[in-house]
């Protein structure tokens, strides 16, 4: 058994004075969060087999490399990822190659063939595992699903940002399993996010605890705006927790303007997942000038 260190803490930020963060993005550095959730079970699946070389998927920024990266050179097994896009180089990537991973730089036409990929590539190389984009898949939706049964006590809204939607899923899954009340409240980060109940009901058919809250993509998939960016620097700098602005602060900034409009009942307990993912921050360094004087 992995031990992991992930405690649920209480925020003391506005006037909001029940809402707890399960600190996720403690677990590991590179491999943090719902990355190490997602990515615990399929390491398993590997380690156990003949498989010798992960290969994967992802965009310039995306925490999931980085997490496999850190992750294969840990289990000293190969990693290999297309990279959506043209050929560019940023400081995720640097740490991706610093821990071993090979870029293949993919027209965003050729990317959205995963499989064909996969084939045309390593169809060869029988130690080679899938892992899809962000981790996606049963295994990484059974190990976030155990976040669940990690809570000490009930909460009446668990919050959490969605991708994929995969980690959304999880969550309810070990909410059903638990039989616990929880309503389970997901943050899409880009535009359009209804299309996450789409893929929650892939993995899970009994969504009654489910609400989806399409309206905090702030433009879409790391885009921001000045008041998110505002936002981020409030919520920092008064509680010495850092937020990344793809993920983690537009699940936080819902929570509190769900607040200012009155949608929680007085005592309600909320918890919220901090996915990790901070080295996100970085790619957005520039956009906060002007923000940080
Ligand atoms: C990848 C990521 C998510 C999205 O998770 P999905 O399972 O794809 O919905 C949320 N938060 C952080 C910090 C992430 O890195």
């Amino acid at each position: 058994m992995i031990q992991i260190f992930s405690p649920i803490q209480p925020i003391n930020f506005q006037s909001l004075t029940q809402v707890f963060v399960k600190r996720d993005d403690l677990i590991d550095t590179y491999i943090s969060g719902n990355k190490w959730r997602k990515l615990k079970y399929m390491i398993k699946e590997v380690t156990s087999s003949q498989k010798k070389h992960l290969v994967t998927f992802g965009g310039a920024y995306s925490n999931h490399l980085l997490a496999t990266a850190a992750l294969a050179a840990r289990a000293k097994l190969k990693s290999t990822a297309f990279v959506r896009g043209e050929n560019v180089n940023n400081e995720m990537l640097m740490l991706c190659k610093l821990f071993g991973m090979q870029l293949i730089f993919t027209a965003r036409d050729a990317y959205k063939d995963k499989e064909k990929l996969f084939k045309n590539h390593f169809g060869n190389d029988s130690g080679a595992y899938f892992i899809d984009e962000g981790g996606a898949s049963e295994l990484a939706v059974k190990g976030c699903a155990e976040i669940i049964t990690e809570l000490p006590q009930s909460y009446d809204h668990i919050f959490c940002a969605a991708g994929t939607g995969t980690t959304a899923a999880g969550l309810l899954k070990g909410i059903n399993q638990q039989k616990i009340e929880s309503k389970l409240n997901v943050i899409p980060v880009l535009n359009g996010g209804q299309f996450i109940e789409n893929e929650i009901s892939k993995y899970q058919s009994d969504l009654t605890q489910l609400t989806i809250h399409t309206d905090y993509h702030f433009g879409g998939y790391a885009k921001t705006t000045p008041e998110l960016l505002q936002f981020i620097k409030s919520f920092v700098s008064e509680t010495g927790l850092l937020i990344d602005p793809v993920y983690t602060a537009k699940m936080f900034y819902a929570i509190y303007d769900l607040s200012s409009k009155n949608y929680f009942k007085k005592n309600d307990k909320i918890l919220a997942i901090h996915t990790g993912g901070l080295f996100g921050i970085l790619g957005m360094k520039d956009k906060f000038n002007g923000i940080l004087v």
